[in-house]
Protein backbone atom coordinates (compact mmCIF):
# COMPACT_ATOMS: atom_id res chain seq x y z
CA UNK A 1 0.00 0.00 0.00
CA UNK A 2 1.51 3.39 -1.29
CA UNK A 3 0.94 6.63 0.97
CA UNK A 4 -0.50 9.48 -0.09
CA UNK A 5 1.00 12.66 -0.26
CA UNK A 6 -0.59 13.87 2.73
CA UNK A 7 -0.33 11.05 4.42
CA UNK A 8 3.62 11.01 3.57
CA UNK A 9 4.20 14.63 4.73
CA UNK A 10 2.86 13.86 7.80
CA UNK A 11 4.91 10.55 8.01
CA UNK A 12 7.98 12.79 7.39
CA UNK A 13 7.12 15.55 10.06
CA UNK A 14 6.72 12.51 12.50
CA UNK A 15 10.36 11.16 11.77
CA UNK A 16 11.84 14.45 12.11
CA UNK A 17 10.20 15.62 15.22
CA UNK A 18 11.41 11.88 16.34
CA UNK A 19 14.81 12.95 15.30
CA UNK A 20 15.54 15.60 16.81
CA UNK A 21 13.55 14.60 20.15
CA UNK A 22 16.54 11.61 20.74
CA UNK A 23 19.52 13.93 19.34
CA UNK A 24 18.21 16.49 21.89
CA UNK A 25 17.64 14.49 24.72
CA UNK A 26 20.40 12.53 24.57
CA UNK A 27 22.33 15.77 24.87
CA UNK A 28 20.32 16.79 27.65
CA UNK A 29 21.14 13.68 29.34
CA UNK A 30 24.94 14.63 29.87
CA UNK A 31 24.92 18.59 28.80
CA UNK A 32 26.45 21.08 31.50
CA UNK A 33 24.65 23.98 31.92
CA UNK A 34 25.30 26.69 34.13
CA UNK A 35 22.56 27.88 36.14
CA UNK A 36 22.29 30.90 38.55
CA UNK A 37 22.57 29.70 42.04
CA UNK A 38 19.49 31.01 42.69
CA UNK A 39 17.23 28.53 40.52
CA UNK A 40 13.70 28.19 42.06
CA UNK A 41 13.65 32.20 41.93
CA UNK A 42 14.14 32.25 37.82
CA UNK A 43 11.49 31.64 35.48
CA UNK A 44 12.56 28.92 32.90
CA UNK A 45 10.79 28.77 29.36
CA UNK A 46 11.28 26.74 26.43
CA UNK A 47 10.70 26.40 22.65
CA UNK A 48 9.49 22.66 21.97
CA UNK A 49 10.32 21.22 18.26
CA UNK A 50 8.13 21.90 15.97
CA UNK A 51 6.35 24.86 17.95
CA UNK A 52 5.94 28.33 16.65
CA UNK A 53 5.65 30.04 20.26
CA UNK A 54 7.17 29.52 24.02
CA UNK A 55 6.42 27.95 26.87
CA UNK A 56 7.05 30.17 29.65
CA UNK A 57 6.57 30.55 33.05
CA UNK A 58 8.38 27.07 34.11
CA UNK A 59 9.64 26.94 37.74
CA UNK A 60 11.99 24.40 39.03
CA UNK A 61 13.52 23.60 42.00
CA UNK A 62 17.05 21.87 41.39
CA UNK A 63 19.40 21.39 38.44
CA UNK A 64 18.02 17.59 38.65
CA UNK A 65 14.17 18.66 38.13
CA UNK A 66 15.24 20.71 35.32
CA UNK A 67 16.99 18.17 33.85
CA UNK A 68 14.38 15.50 34.02
CA UNK A 69 12.14 17.82 32.70
CA UNK A 70 14.50 18.78 29.59
CA UNK A 71 14.83 14.53 28.70
CA UNK A 72 11.11 14.55 28.49
CA UNK A 73 10.42 17.45 26.70
CA UNK A 74 13.75 18.55 24.99
CA UNK A 75 13.44 21.95 23.89
CA UNK A 76 14.99 23.59 20.40
CA UNK A 77 15.62 26.50 22.18
CA UNK A 78 15.74 27.02 26.53
CA UNK A 79 16.16 29.96 28.40
CA UNK A 80 16.39 31.40 32.22
CA UNK A 81 14.91 34.71 33.34
CA UNK A 82 17.33 37.66 34.06
CA UNK A 83 15.42 38.36 36.44
CA UNK A 84 14.68 37.09 40.33
CA UNK A 85 11.24 36.58 41.36
CA UNK A 86 9.50 35.72 44.12
CA UNK A 87 7.09 33.28 42.44
CA UNK A 88 8.97 32.94 39.29
CA UNK A 89 5.64 30.73 38.00
CA UNK A 90 2.96 32.75 38.25
CA UNK A 91 2.09 34.31 34.48
CA UNK A 92 1.10 37.40 35.38
CA UNK A 93 4.26 39.53 35.08
CA UNK A 94 2.69 42.26 37.78
CA UNK A 95 2.63 39.32 40.45
CA UNK A 96 5.50 37.51 40.16
CA UNK A 97 7.19 39.23 42.46
CA UNK A 98 10.49 40.98 40.94
CA UNK A 99 13.38 41.33 43.26
CA UNK A 100 15.92 42.21 40.55
CA UNK A 101 17.35 41.69 37.56
CA UNK A 102 20.60 40.44 35.96
CA UNK A 103 22.26 43.17 33.35
CA UNK A 104 22.92 41.84 29.76
CA UNK A 105 23.96 43.14 26.61
CA UNK A 106 23.53 41.53 23.40
CA UNK A 107 25.34 41.69 20.48
CA UNK A 108 24.25 40.79 17.24
CA UNK A 109 26.27 40.49 14.14
CA UNK A 110 23.82 40.91 11.65
CA UNK A 111 23.10 44.36 13.40
CA UNK A 112 27.23 45.77 13.64
CA UNK A 113 27.96 48.36 11.53
CA UNK A 114 29.02 46.85 7.76
CA UNK A 115 26.66 44.14 8.29
CA UNK A 116 23.07 45.02 8.40
CA UNK A 117 22.21 44.44 4.98
CA UNK A 118 24.42 41.20 4.81
CA UNK A 119 23.01 38.80 2.04
CA UNK A 120 22.87 35.17 3.39
CA UNK A 121 22.13 32.11 1.03
CA UNK A 122 18.12 30.82 1.85
CA UNK A 123 16.34 28.33 0.80
CA UNK A 124 12.49 27.97 -0.51
CA UNK A 125 10.94 24.14 1.22
CA UNK A 126 7.97 24.76 -1.35
CA UNK A 127 10.00 25.24 -4.47
CA UNK A 128 13.44 24.20 -3.46
CA UNK A 129 14.49 27.29 -4.75
CA UNK A 130 17.92 28.89 -3.42
CA UNK A 131 17.88 32.25 -2.46
CA UNK A 132 20.35 35.17 -1.80
CA UNK A 133 19.49 37.76 0.49
CA UNK A 134 18.80 39.34 3.82
CA UNK A 135 15.99 38.03 6.11
CA UNK A 136 13.67 36.75 2.64
CA UNK A 137 10.33 36.16 3.77
CA UNK A 138 8.83 34.95 0.52
CA UNK A 139 10.08 32.87 -2.26
CA UNK A 140 10.78 35.10 -5.66
CA UNK A 141 10.12 31.98 -7.75
CA UNK A 142 6.84 30.14 -6.38
CA UNK A 143 5.61 33.03 -3.76
CA UNK A 144 5.37 30.73 -0.82
CA UNK A 145 6.57 32.18 2.34
CA UNK A 146 7.79 28.63 3.43
CA UNK A 147 11.55 30.42 3.33
CA UNK A 148 14.67 29.43 5.64
CA UNK A 149 17.68 30.86 6.32
CA UNK A 150 20.08 28.36 5.63
CA UNK A 151 23.97 29.33 6.39
CA UNK A 152 25.32 30.58 9.34
CA UNK A 153 26.25 34.37 9.23
CA UNK A 154 29.62 35.20 7.12
CA UNK A 155 32.65 35.16 9.35
CA UNK A 156 33.45 38.41 8.42
CA UNK A 157 30.47 39.85 10.45
CA UNK A 158 31.06 37.42 13.84
CA UNK A 159 34.78 39.23 13.90
CA UNK A 160 33.03 42.39 13.65
CA UNK A 161 30.47 41.63 16.66
CA UNK A 162 33.54 40.30 18.39
CA UNK A 163 35.12 43.96 18.29
CA UNK A 164 31.83 45.21 19.59
CA UNK A 165 32.13 42.74 22.44
CA UNK A 166 35.30 43.92 23.31
CA UNK A 167 34.96 47.83 23.08
CA UNK A 168 31.67 47.17 25.16
CA UNK A 169 34.07 45.43 28.24
CA UNK A 170 36.40 47.59 27.99
CA UNK A 171 33.78 50.28 29.11
CA UNK A 172 32.22 48.05 31.48
CA UNK A 173 35.31 47.86 33.06
CA UNK A 174 36.58 51.33 32.68
CA UNK A 175 33.87 53.51 32.93
CA UNK A 176 31.36 51.40 35.19
CA UNK A 177 33.91 49.24 37.24
CA UNK A 178 32.50 45.71 36.58
CA UNK A 179 35.30 43.46 37.34
CA UNK A 180 34.11 39.86 36.48
CA UNK A 181 32.60 39.92 32.89
CA UNK A 182 31.52 37.07 30.64
CA UNK A 183 31.07 36.16 27.30
CA UNK A 184 28.91 33.64 25.51
CA UNK A 185 28.73 32.76 22.18
CA UNK A 186 24.64 32.61 21.33
CA UNK A 187 24.86 29.24 19.12
CA UNK A 188 23.81 31.45 16.50
CA UNK A 189 25.35 34.62 15.03
CA UNK A 190 26.18 36.76 18.34
CA UNK A 191 27.63 37.24 21.65
CA UNK A 192 26.08 37.93 24.67
CA UNK A 193 28.10 40.41 27.56
CA UNK A 194 27.26 38.95 31.35
CA UNK A 195 28.69 41.26 33.95
CA UNK A 196 28.70 40.07 37.63
CA UNK A 197 26.12 42.01 39.27
CA UNK A 198 25.91 43.39 42.60
CA UNK A 199 22.12 44.05 44.32
CA UNK A 200 22.57 47.83 43.01
CA UNK A 201 22.93 46.87 39.43
CA UNK A 202 20.02 44.41 39.62
CA UNK A 203 17.60 47.09 41.05
CA UNK A 204 18.20 49.08 38.35
CA UNK A 205 14.84 50.17 36.38
CA UNK A 206 14.54 49.99 32.85
CA UNK A 207 14.85 53.73 31.83
CA UNK A 208 18.19 53.80 34.13
CA UNK A 209 19.23 50.36 31.78
CA UNK A 210 18.13 52.90 28.84
CA UNK A 211 20.49 55.76 30.00
CA UNK A 212 22.87 52.83 30.38
CA UNK A 213 22.47 51.96 27.46
CA UNK A 214 22.54 55.65 25.81
CA UNK A 215 26.04 56.51 27.32
CA UNK A 216 27.46 52.91 25.81
CA UNK A 217 26.24 53.47 22.35
CA UNK A 218 26.98 57.66 22.47
CA UNK A 219 23.27 58.28 21.16
CA UNK A 220 22.34 61.86 22.31
CA UNK A 221 26.26 62.23 23.14
CA UNK A 222 27.12 65.68 21.93
CA UNK A 223 30.39 65.40 21.01
CA UNK A 224 31.55 69.17 20.90
CA UNK A 225 30.60 69.80 24.31
CA UNK A 226 32.80 66.53 25.62
CA UNK A 227 35.32 67.50 23.64
CA UNK A 228 34.91 71.19 24.68
CA UNK A 229 34.82 72.69 21.33
CA UNK A 230 32.62 76.00 21.95
CA UNK A 231 32.29 78.75 19.62
CA UNK A 232 34.28 81.39 21.52
CA UNK A 233 37.63 78.82 22.18
CA UNK A 234 39.62 78.15 19.22
CA UNK A 235 39.65 74.34 18.22
CA UNK A 236 42.74 73.87 16.62
CA UNK A 237 44.52 74.82 19.90
CA UNK A 238 42.29 72.63 22.07
CA UNK A 239 44.22 69.64 22.96
CA UNK A 240 42.51 66.15 21.47
CA UNK A 241 41.89 64.57 24.92
CA UNK A 242 44.09 61.45 26.53
CA UNK A 243 43.33 57.85 26.19
CA UNK A 244 43.50 57.40 29.83
CA UNK A 245 40.70 59.96 30.54
CA UNK A 246 37.27 58.26 31.61
CA UNK A 247 34.05 58.54 30.24
CA UNK A 248 33.55 59.46 26.20
CA UNK A 249 36.62 61.71 25.76
CA UNK A 250 38.71 58.64 26.89
CA UNK A 251 37.35 56.51 23.86
CA UNK A 252 37.71 59.25 21.29
CA UNK A 253 41.33 60.03 22.59
CA UNK A 254 41.91 56.48 22.13
CA UNK A 255 40.66 56.34 18.32
CA UNK A 256 42.57 59.33 17.50
CA UNK A 257 45.84 58.13 19.49
CA UNK A 258 45.69 55.10 17.27
CA UNK A 259 45.03 56.63 14.02
CA UNK A 260 47.91 59.09 14.84
CA UNK A 261 49.99 55.99 16.34
CA UNK A 262 51.01 58.07 19.25
CA UNK A 263 52.53 57.41 22.65
CA UNK A 264 49.55 58.20 24.99
CA UNK A 265 52.44 59.99 27.43
CA UNK A 266 52.59 62.91 24.14
CA UNK A 267 49.99 65.83 24.27
CA UNK A 268 48.44 67.25 21.12
CA UNK A 269 46.79 70.40 19.77
CA UNK A 270 43.86 69.28 17.38
CA UNK A 271 45.71 71.77 14.78
CA UNK A 272 48.94 69.73 15.30
CA UNK A 273 46.74 66.87 14.73
CA UNK A 274 45.85 67.33 11.86
CA UNK A 275 48.92 68.41 10.14
CA UNK A 276 50.13 64.87 11.45
CA UNK A 277 47.30 63.15 9.88
CA UNK A 278 47.42 64.65 6.81
CA UNK A 279 43.13 65.33 6.86
CA UNK A 280 40.87 67.53 8.61
CA UNK A 281 39.44 65.39 12.02
CA UNK A 282 35.46 64.66 11.24
CA UNK A 283 34.60 64.09 14.63
CA UNK A 284 30.81 62.76 13.70
CA UNK A 285 32.89 59.98 12.33
CA UNK A 286 35.49 59.24 15.46
CA UNK A 287 32.07 58.82 17.68
CA UNK A 288 31.04 56.32 15.22
CA UNK A 289 33.64 54.58 15.63
CA UNK A 290 33.92 54.62 18.91
CA UNK A 291 30.29 54.08 19.35
CA UNK A 292 29.24 50.41 20.41
CA UNK A 293 26.63 47.98 18.38
CA UNK A 294 24.09 46.64 20.82
CA UNK A 295 21.00 45.64 21.01
CA UNK A 296 19.03 47.96 23.65
CA UNK A 297 15.46 46.09 23.70
CA UNK A 298 17.68 43.13 25.51
CA UNK A 299 19.25 45.46 28.33
CA UNK A 300 16.08 47.67 28.72
CA UNK A 301 13.78 44.85 29.09
CA UNK A 302 13.73 43.83 32.97
CA UNK A 303 11.74 40.52 32.34
CA UNK A 304 14.06 39.06 29.51
CA UNK A 305 14.59 35.67 28.87
CA UNK A 306 18.43 34.42 28.21
CA UNK A 307 19.61 31.48 26.26
CA UNK A 308 21.44 29.41 29.41
CA UNK A 309 24.89 28.69 28.54
CA UNK A 310 25.33 25.09 27.63
CA UNK A 311 21.72 24.61 26.01
CA UNK A 312 21.87 24.01 22.00
CA UNK A 313 20.47 27.45 19.81
CA UNK A 314 17.97 25.55 17.78
CA UNK A 315 18.45 27.80 14.87
CA UNK A 316 22.02 26.99 14.24
CA UNK A 317 22.08 23.54 16.56
CA UNK A 318 25.39 25.04 17.70
CA UNK A 319 25.48 25.34 22.00
CA UNK A 320 26.15 28.61 23.55
CA UNK A 321 29.25 28.93 25.40
CA UNK A 322 31.56 30.85 27.39
CA UNK A 323 34.37 32.52 24.96
CA UNK A 324 38.10 34.33 26.23
CA UNK A 325 38.33 37.49 25.40
CA UNK A 326 40.93 36.61 23.55
CA UNK A 327 39.27 34.15 21.47
CA UNK A 328 36.91 37.02 20.02
CA UNK A 329 39.31 38.00 17.06
CA UNK A 330 39.72 34.92 15.85
CA UNK A 331 36.30 33.41 16.33
CA UNK A 332 34.69 31.49 13.70
CA UNK A 333 31.38 29.64 13.77
CA UNK A 334 32.28 26.32 12.74
CA UNK A 335 31.18 22.05 13.30
CA UNK A 336 33.97 22.05 16.32
CA UNK A 337 31.13 23.03 18.70
CA UNK A 338 28.93 20.99 17.72
CA UNK A 339 27.73 18.33 20.29
CA UNK A 340 25.88 15.88 17.23
CA UNK A 341 29.81 13.97 15.72
CA UNK A 342 28.25 11.29 13.88
CA UNK A 343 27.54 10.99 10.28
CA UNK A 344 24.09 10.87 9.38
CA UNK A 345 22.39 9.47 6.44
CA UNK A 346 19.57 12.80 4.89
CA UNK A 347 17.21 12.72 2.31
CA UNK A 348 17.46 16.32 0.62
CA UNK A 349 14.81 18.35 0.08
CA UNK A 350 16.21 21.10 -1.85
CA UNK A 351 18.76 20.87 -4.50
CA UNK A 352 22.43 22.39 -3.21
CA UNK A 353 25.01 23.29 -6.23
CA UNK A 354 28.80 23.81 -4.97
CA UNK A 355 27.65 24.66 -1.61
CA UNK A 356 29.93 25.02 1.82
CA UNK A 357 27.44 25.32 4.80
CA UNK A 358 29.16 24.88 8.39
CA UNK A 359 32.79 24.72 6.57
CA UNK A 360 30.80 21.42 4.91
CA UNK A 361 30.81 21.15 1.37
CA UNK A 362 27.67 20.20 -0.18
CA UNK A 363 26.75 19.18 -3.57
CA UNK A 364 23.63 17.28 -4.26
CA UNK A 365 20.12 17.48 -5.97
CA UNK A 366 16.79 17.35 -4.33
CA UNK A 367 15.71 14.08 -3.35
CA UNK A 368 19.52 12.60 -2.64
CA UNK A 369 20.05 10.32 0.03
CA UNK A 370 23.28 11.69 1.18
CA UNK A 371 26.14 10.88 4.16
CA UNK A 372 26.88 14.53 6.35
CA UNK A 373 28.17 15.30 9.19
CA UNK A 374 26.09 15.29 12.41
CA UNK A 375 26.15 19.24 12.87
CA UNK A 376 25.21 19.85 9.26
CA UNK A 377 22.68 17.23 9.57
CA UNK A 378 20.72 18.79 12.85
CA UNK A 379 20.89 21.87 11.14
CA UNK A 380 19.62 20.45 7.97
CA UNK A 381 16.62 18.23 9.46
CA UNK A 382 15.77 20.97 12.45
CA UNK A 383 14.94 23.50 9.20
CA UNK A 384 13.71 21.25 6.78
CA UNK A 385 15.94 21.23 4.25
CA UNK A 386 16.41 17.30 4.84
CA UNK A 387 14.78 14.92 6.31
CA UNK A 388 15.63 11.88 7.81
CA UNK A 389 17.10 9.10 5.66
ZN1 LIG B 1 9.75 28.81 -3.94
Amino acid sequence: MSLTSHQEKRKRSIDRKEWLFQKLSAYYEKAKLELPDDINSREFAVQPIDYKGYVRHLSFKSEDELRSFLLKNPPMHLYYSSAIYTFPEIDDMEKKGMIGSEIIFDIDADEVPGCESIEQLHACLNCGSLLYGKSIKKCTKCGSQNVIEVEPIPKECILKAGIEAKKLIKVLRKDFGFEKIKIYFSGNRGFHVHPKCDDEWLKLTSEERSMIIKYITGSGVNIERIIGLGESIKGKNMYIPNPKEPGWRGRLGEILYKKMNLNDEKKITFGEAEVLLGEKINLNDIMKMASISIDEKVTVDVHRLIRIPGSINGKLGLPVFEIGESELESFSINCSYSPFKEDEDVKMNVSMQNKEILGIKINSLKGDIIKIPGCLAFLFISKGIADPA
